[in-house]
């Protein structure tokens, strides 16, 4: 067991980050996963039959996707997505979830 084994390396599973492109090293580097869900909102309710009344919102909504056979709505309905992330990119996106390009150039430097 003194030689390193290089092939028994690259028959691993490689996940590389959603966001930076970068492979994530599983010895090295800890690997973090985005679950991201996005579904319609039903608006809250303020009335004496909240919940039920949200409830009837709902069904109302799934009813008519089930009559709409359209993909792009049902799609739009709900969505689930997982993403790997890098640690830097975590924190990057932690702190800008939606990457916002008008975001100011804060002045980070290396002096
Ligand atoms: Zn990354």
């Amino acid at each position: 067991m003194t030689a390193f084994s290089f092939f028994g390396r690259e028959s691993m599973i490689h996940h590389s980050c959603d966001r930076c492109k970068k492979l994530i090293d599983r010895e090295h580097e800890i690997r973090y996963v985005v679950n991201l869900e996005i579904q319609v909102a039903v608006e809250p309710c303020d009335g004496e039959f909240c919940d039920e009344s949200n409830l009837a919102e709902l069904e109302e909504i799934l009813k008519q996707l089930d009559h709409c056979d359209c993909d792009e709505i049902r799609s739009n309905a709900y969505q689930c997505r997982q993403y790997d992330l890098c640690a830097d990119c975590r924190n990057e996106y932690l702190a800008d979830p939606f990457a916002s390009e008008r975001q100011p150039e804060f002045g980070f430097s290396d002096n």
